[in-house]
């Protein structure tokens, strides 16, 4: 169970407040990352979606690259959505100049999988972890799964066999928002790891 454990949500850009309120919708305190002190003070962390570039460059600026990488390589529990997958990708395709991932996740992930044309769609997956009712999933220019290396598990699929979500212990990548959909299985899965 959670209990009273803290989530930190990398606070840097990107949809942080609505992760919040699916964590607060689950019991849970949230705490915003901008700070590398901050990484000791979490049980797990949530990467959210926005533009990963951007994140990147903020993680550098804000000195948060190498403490997220330790802090991975360590355990922490992370769940990352849509340019939070991109960063926690040990591989990125179609990376921006210089783009660097936190790693962590054994998985090719390519950005911008689904073109400039459909830039956001709405499909329902096929995720047979996640019990109960389907998985809708809203896809905002998002990568998507090319590989899955041997330490990670698919965790979700488009209809056509695309992999949408993967999962490797306490980490967590989805190309999807389920921050935005409502949908908060996801994150209950994070907390059971805690
Ligand atoms: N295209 C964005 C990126 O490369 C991800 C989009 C999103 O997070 N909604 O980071």
């Amino acid at each position: 169970m959670a209990g009273n454990r803290t989530v930190g949500i990398l606070a840097l850009q990107g949809d942080v407040r609505e992760h919040e309120h699916v964590l607060h919708g689950l019991g849970v305190s949230t705490v915003r990352v901008r700070r590398p002190e901050e990484i000791a003070t979490i049980d797990a962390l949530v990467i959210p979606g926005g533009e990963s570039t951007v994140i990147d460059k903020l993680s550098v600026a804000f000195d948060l690259r190498e403490p997220i990488r330790d802090a991975i390589r360590e355990g922490l529990p992370v769940l990352g959505t849509c340019a939070g997958l991109i960063m926690l990708a040990d591989r990125v395709v179609d990376a921006a100049a210089g783009q660097q991932s936190f790693g962590g996740l054994d998985a090719v992930v390519r950005r911008n999988a689904f073109g400039r044309q459909v830039d956001s769609f709405e499909a329902e997956l096929q995720a047979p972890a996640i019990y109960g009712d389907p998985v809708w999933a809203a896809f905002i220019r998002g990568p998507v799964i090319e590989s899955v290396g041997p330490r990670a598990t698919v965790l979700a699929q488009l209809e056509d066999g695309r992999i949408v979500g993967v999962e490797q212990g306490a980490l967590i990548g989805l190309s999807f928002h389920p921050e935005i959909s409502g949908e908060p299985r996801f994150h209950e899965r994070l907390l059971r790891t805690l």
